[in-house]
């Protein structure tokens, strides 16, 4: 860890109270067994049938129940300045949310203002989360310049932990870097074994679509999704693709909203190119009929890329079974429909764009994925956790049930039923992007570093809990490439 958290004088002392786990049956990304897990300073020391407990130990009963690895959410945005607001998740409601959904970890997005030395937006996002979060974190770092310092800090800044770098394809004049600028990130993250992200939408189409609306007083909600058509985002994942190829390099592609885009990523791993990519569980759930109904609550869903035609679930679904989808995270970026979202109430493009979901997604993937039979307990432990931690330098510590891995679990209750409320969401926000989805099993513990973080939904950790987790370098042979 990093001396960030070394320092800090409120860590506990390391010998607490041992846990022990009795009688639930295991799931990781590749096997599934019956055991109990003995539990020792945070972290996994012994997994076996029939352990007895010692005196002082906790013991959770787990009888009936399902314990996987403590999902990673590798995509947040908390206390995110964007669009004219700030994302209304910070790293407290942010991670507590998460803690109680199921997740045990998650990776933030670093996005420097324009000009800002990266140092300083990394220090400033150590600032937001550090006494804050209640699980452990970790971050990315988007490059919104590309010149000759910043490509000159990419070493530090991978040394420090952050191993994976964001560039976006669109908003033009804001965010967007153009394909020279992509190339020379794509070359300097490969000297230094890190990884590119791409938003892959292009970013010239979706402005020219933008002002064509503006200019035909198109201002409502229900002109957004027409303003990122799918065919911008497939155009954008084949040029981020071929632009890898040419610098050799592997590539991630986030929230993968359509088979425009899958088919893409298709066809690349067929052709031996190591290309990764993420979806959300909005895209593999929602469909884009949310913008055509009850006039400006279509806001509520106003997210890049949008949410698209329903027949593209299906697909992102084998996708997701059939391994071209390796992790679905969900790309929280939650603002209040009253006092931000309307703050597009003339105008689509003043919505700010996100939703919130980091308490929802590990339970809608449980009900909708494994409950449903789209894919197995193997690969749902693989989706939410494992394939994470090994794209993002954090395996074998999280992302699966190991003796020495961090004791991150999440033991699930099948029989428990519910449904996603913004009544009983942690999230801070005024609305649930998935109201009313029925789930059919329930996290029972919530175990962060052997720490019961959630009991049915009820915050049981810490703020300020959560360390930074200083991540390795992406390992391109840990995905049989050389
Ligand atoms: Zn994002």
């Amino acid at each position: 860890m990093t001396q960030r958290n070394t320092k800090r004088k409120d860590i506990k002392p390391a010998s607490e109270a041992r846990m022990l786990i009795k009688n639930g049956t295991i799931f990781t990304a590749s096997d599934s067994f019956a055991a109990d897990i003995l539990i020792e300073d945070g972290k996994i020391c012994q997994i076996s049938r029939g352990i007895e407990p010692a005196d002082r130990d906790k013991v959770i009963n787990a009888q009936g129940l399902e314990i996987y690895p403590g999902g990673i959410d590798a995509h947040t945005h908390f206390a995110l300045p964007f669009m004219g607001t700030i994302s209304a998740d910070d790293f407290e409601t942010g991670t507590i949310a998460a803690a109680c959904g199921g997740t045990t970890t998650v990776v933030d997005f670093v996005i420097p203002g324009k000009g800002q030395k990266l140092s300083e937006a990394v220090s400033a996002w150590h600032e937001k989360a550090d006494g804050k979060a209640a699980v452990d974190y970790g971050f990315h770092l988007a490059l919104v310049d590309v010149n000759k310092e910043v490509l000159a800090d990419i070493p530090g800044i991978v040394k420090a932990g952050i191993s994976s770098f964001k560039c976006f394809m669109a908003y033009k004049g804001a965010l967007m870097i153009d394909d020279d600028q992509l190339l020379q990130v794509l070359r300097a993250a490969k000297e230094q074994s890190a990884l590119v992200s791409v938003h892959a939408e292009n970013g010239d189409m979706l402005a020219h679509l933008m002002k064509r609306f503006a200019g035909e007083k198109k201002t409502g909600p229900e002109y957004h999704p027409l303003a990122h058509p799918a065919d911008a985002e497939g155009e954008a994942v084949h040029r981020a693709i071929v632009l890898a190829e040419m610098a050799k390099s592997p590539l991630h592609i986030v929230h993968m909203s359509c088979v425009e885009a899958l088919r893409e990523v298709q066809a690349a791993r067929v052709s031996g190119q190591l290309v990764l990519a993420e979806t959300c569980p909005q895209y593999l759930l929602l469909s884009d009929e949310l913008y055509r109904k009850n006039g400006f609550e279509a806001a509520k869903w106003v997210m890049s890329p949008p949410l698209r035609h329903v027949s593209n679930h299906d697909r992102l679904w084998a996708g997701l079974r059939d391994g071209f989808i390796q992790s679905v995270s969900t790309d929280h970026c939650s603002f209040n429909f009253k006092g931000q979202k309307d703050m597009g109430k003339d105008d689509f493009l003043k919505i700010p764009n996100g939703i919130p979901a980091v308490g929802d997604r590990v339970n809608l993937l449980y009900t909708y994925g494994v409950r449903c039979g789209r894919i197995s307990r193997n690969q749902f432990a693989a989706a939410i956790s494992a394939n994470a931690a090994k794209i993002f330098g954090l395996y074998p510590e999280k992302g699966t049930v190991a003796v020495g891995s961090d004791a991150d679990l999440v033991i699930f209750d099948p029989g428990k039923t519910g449904e996603v409320s913004v009544k009983t969401s942690k999230h801070n926000v005024d609305y649930s992007a998935f109201e009313g989805f029925k789930l059919e099993g329930l996290p029972a513990f919530v175990i962060s570093r052997g720490k019961v973080a959630s009991e049915y939904n009820k915050f049981t950790g810490e703020k300020g809990y959560g360390r930074y987790l200083s991540r390795k370098r992406f390992d391109v042979h840990g995905w049989g490439f050389e």
